[in-house]
């Protein structure tokens, strides 16, 4: 019997089996692809090597979680931080976005009119905030439960926290609000951008602490993985076996059922049995997991169908591309009047020269964009197919409007939808991103990890601290300390 069977190689999966096998835990990793990562994966079509979903991450500064990893593992994984680290394309400007918040507030303040003293109180502030809560990405052990050390360490940034309070329940735009920023439209369609891309939600809807903390995104470690996000989820898959843990790729779990003293696990090729089961699948693929009603998933599970799908595309550009040679990342607005979805906001990732990532050096491009799940879900499925071919088409009028470079140098295209999420990394209706952090104090609820069944336990973005591939490898990390223990 293991000790421990993980279902799913995304981030989540990926964090546990690294910290249950460092712990010299019997640890089994059940992927049901060949390749790890899940919605932070690279996979290969024909010629091309596109990233699958995500495809700028934090936490590679010093002393953060994967710098950690890459360094006490020997991680062959090569970052670069990409200068500006996103640059913000609208109708009427453009603003790049540096891994320094200070470069942030001269690049605002620049703009005609910019309410300069304010900006600074603003952003001040919001550092402070953030700082409060960012050493909790750092460390898995300050995340709850925690033990009377941590609680220490917590009691002793008592202060640092207590300024959060008033902000609790309140939407970033109330902070706004309070700084009496509501008119200055570069800030708002800034906050809009990264809201919607952290804690899905937009600035009029985020709750407050939550998207105060993720708007550091950009300066805390943030990086472009070179050859793909693929390259760290492999890497990791490699040092989970060099420490003795299992991995078995292309190996679907069937379903989830309890024995005497631990849980039979079914996939594709046979049985196995572990004390503990890791699960790393949203709710819903939970409950098809165990075959029943499973209740106690009811609230997870409407949090997380609130949220949204993704819709895709993948771009493949010639080799003489006029775009620029190093990998970079562009957020494009078509209209900033209009909600950050649909195609009308696009985030787009370019591969680097050096990456190799298309024939005969040609480059890559992974674009994306928001659908709510519930518009979606209310269509029939021909109206559904239609719906999301006018989103593609949206995203494909973003991107030639913004960054007609793009258009001019493709030569290859693959699209991808909710379904495609749904069939290739096992998210049933195609839910991405995790629960959206809608301003209210339920997002409060499930900081503190526990079974959901004794001996089952889950992972991923729908969990907390979620919603990010750091975040995912952190809330992993915790588990399998608890299911360590
Ligand atoms: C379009 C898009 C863009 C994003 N951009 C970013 C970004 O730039 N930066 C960032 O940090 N985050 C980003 N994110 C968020 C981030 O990618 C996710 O939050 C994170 O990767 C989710 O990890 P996870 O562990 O929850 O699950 P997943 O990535 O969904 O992994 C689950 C794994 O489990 C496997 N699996 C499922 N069912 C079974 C089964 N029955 N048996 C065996 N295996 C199974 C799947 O194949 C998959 O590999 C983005 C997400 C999307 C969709």
């Amino acid at each position: 019997m293991y000790d421990c069977a993980i279902v799913g190689a995304g981030f989540g999966g990926l964090g546990a089996a690294l910290t249950l096998a460092e712990r010299g835990v019997r640890v089994v990793l059940l992927e049901a692809l060949k390749y790890p990562g899940g919605c932070a994966s690279t996979f290969t079509r024909g010629a091309w090597r596109f990233e699958s979903g995500a495809t700028l991450f934090s936490g590679f500064d010093d002393g953060q979680l994967f710098a950690r990893w890459i360094a006490r593992h020997h991680l062959p994984v090569e970052t670069r931080v990409p200068d500006p680290i996103v640059e913000l394309r609208t109708a009427d400007w453009c603003l790049p976005i540096s891994a320094r918040r200070d470069d942030l507030l001269a690049h605002l303040g620049r703009f005609p009119g910019a309410p300069h003293d304010r900006l600074r109180a603003f952003f001040a502030r919001q550092s402070s905030l953030a700082d409060a809560l960012w050493s909790l990405f750092d460390d898995p052990a300050l995340l709850p439960p925690f033990g009377a050390r941590e609680l220490l360490t917590h009691l002793a940034r008592t202060p640092r926290y207590l300024p959060l309070l008033p902000w609790v329940g309140r939407s970033l735009a109330d902070f706004v609000s309070a700084h009496g920023l509501d008119g200055f439209v570069p800030l708002r369609v800034y906050l809009d951008a990264v809201s919607q891309i952290t804690v899905q939600a937009s600035a009029a809807q985020a709750e407050a602490p939550f998207a105060l903390a993720t708007m550091d995104y950009y300066f805390r470690g943030t990086r472009h993985v070179h050859g793909g996000i693929g390259m760290l989820a492999t890497a990791m898959l490699d040092a989970v076996r060099a420490l003795g843990g299992e991995v078995r790729l292309s190996e679907s779990v069937q379903s989830l059922a309890p024995i005497a003293g631990g849980w039979r696990v079914r996939t594709r090729r046979g049985e196995i049995e572990a004390r503990e089961v890791i699960a790393n699948v949203i709710p819903s693929a939970l409950r098809g997991l165990l075959g029943d009603e499973a209740r106690e998933l009811d609230g997870l599970t409407r949090r997380v169908e609130g949220g949204w799908g993704a819709v895709m595309l993948y771009l493949g550009l010639a080799r003489d591309a006029a775009v620029r040679a190093e990998a970079h990342h562009l957020e494009l607005v078509d209209d900033v009047d209009r909600a950050f979805i649909e195609g009308n906001h696009v985030f787009c990732s370019i591969s680097g020269a050096d990456e190799a990532r298309g024939p005969d050096g040609g480059r890559t491009v992974t674009a994306s964009t928001h659908v709510p799940m519930a518009a979606l879900r209310a269509l029939s499925p021909a109206a559904q197919g239609e719906y999301i071919a006018g989103v593609q088409a949206a995203m494909a009028r973003t991107i030639e409007r913004r960054a007609p470079e793009i258009t001019a140098a493709t030569v290859h295209r693959l699209t991808a939808s909710p379904r495609t999420f749904a069939r290739f990394v096992g998210r049933p209706g195609g839910y991405v991103g995790g629960p959206p952090r809608n301003r209210g104090l339920d997002n409060y609820q499930g900081m503190f990890p526990s079974p959901v069944r004794p001996g089952l336990w889950m992972v991923g973005d729908s969990v907390f601290p979620g919603q990010s591939t750091l975040a995912t490898a952190l809330g992993g990390a915790k588990v399998a300390t608890l299911v360590g223990r």
